[in-house]
């Protein structure tokens, strides 16, 4: 076979890839939309698995206790699952924000997160809905919560032989809510100069709010010490949810590139952060007083 592949091998079943990554080191490919790019900019050739008709890996499935989604579900099909609501629609707002339509329909959530570009749409908000990851080898399955999955731009905890399997959102409450909102230069076909995800829910009576940021860190990151005042400041007046979108924007690190300067961006997450906040505070208080 000519091109960036040296061999190219469906597979049929997840333990068909595992045992094939058992055998010689090799790339996963799913949708293609990364991997494909990258060979223009060099790299040796190298042999692929495609897992992208895995049927155990396609698919979004609820339970009581969790939403389990196959690495292999296409950015399409969670951008259009309506059973993806309240707080857990912030996924599908940001698989939404992927690309073109053309995109979505190949492009899978696996590869989103295996990609680990700084800026990926799904990553916020998985982030801030507190999901974990399932990560299959031929001899173990591994849980991991995804904060502790990205390394840096391009570097991930996956190891060799390992495939992502799924990601794994634990049940929110009913009365969660969320937003996910991205910032490009233009609507569609962009990657984000700032991506921000806010869930707000309460357990045990008291208020779990998580803020994630996305393109602002050599990874997408939490915002945890807007949280913890969040957490510690009841009731939110407009004082207070300045101080913490302050705090999100203290916490960022970005860079100056093409796309927007450094201080802009961070000026975004601390506008973003407030406004979301602001927006998903009246929410709360106008269901309370229903
Ligand atoms: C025109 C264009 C526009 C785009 N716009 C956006 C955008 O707006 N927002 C955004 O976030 N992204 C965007 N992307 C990037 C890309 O579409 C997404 O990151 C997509 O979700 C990648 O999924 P994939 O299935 O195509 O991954 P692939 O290209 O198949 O794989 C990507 C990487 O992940 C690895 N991998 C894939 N699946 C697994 C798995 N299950 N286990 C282990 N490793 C795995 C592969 O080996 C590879 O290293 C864009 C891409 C293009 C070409």
């Amino acid at each position: 076979m000519s091109g960036p592949f040296l061999t190219y091998t469906k597979a049929r079943s997840l333990d068909e890839a595992l045992g094939l990554l058992q055998l010689q080191p090799a790339r996963i490919i799913a949708g293609g939309t990364d991997l494909l790019l990258e060979p223009r900019h060099g790299g040796c050739p190298y042999h692929v698995i495609d897992i992208s008709r895995v049927a155990e890996l396609d698919g979004i499935e609820f339970n009581m206790a969790e939403v389990r989604i196959g690495a292999a579900t296409r950015m399409a099909d969670i951008a259009g699952c309506d059973r993806l609501s309240g707080s857990l629609a912030v996924l599908a707002q940001g698989a939404a924000q992927v690309g073109s339509i053309q995109i979505r329909h190949q492009a899978t959530l696996g590869g989103n997160l295996c990609h680990a570009s700084p800026s990926a749409d799904t990553a916020a908000p998985l982030l801030a809905l507190d999901a974990w990851l399932e990560i299959a080898s031929a001899y173990r399955t591994r849980q991991l919560p995804l904060k502790e999955f990205f390394f840096g731009p391009g570097q991930t905890a996956l190891q060799a032989g390992e495939v992502l399997s799924h990601v794994v959102i634990p049940q929110p409450s009913p009365s969660a809510t969320g937003e996910y909102v991205k910032l490009s230069r233009r609507r569609a076909m962009d990657l984000a100069i700032v991506g921000v995800c806010v869930v707000l829910e309460r357990l045990g009576g008291r208020p779990d709010p998580r803020i994630a940021l996305a393109a602002v860190a050599p990874t997408p990151m939490r915002a945890e010490l807007a949280e913890a005042w969040l957490r510690h400041s009841e009731p939110w007046d407009a004082a207070t949810l300045h101080q913490a979108a302050c705090m999100a924007a203290e916490a960022s690190s970005p860079i100056d590139d093409i796309r927007g300067s450094a201080a802009y961006r961070r000026e975004m997450v601390r506008n973003l952060t407030e406004r979301i906040l602001g927006s998903l505070v009246s929410q709360v208080v106008e269901l309370r007083s229903v």
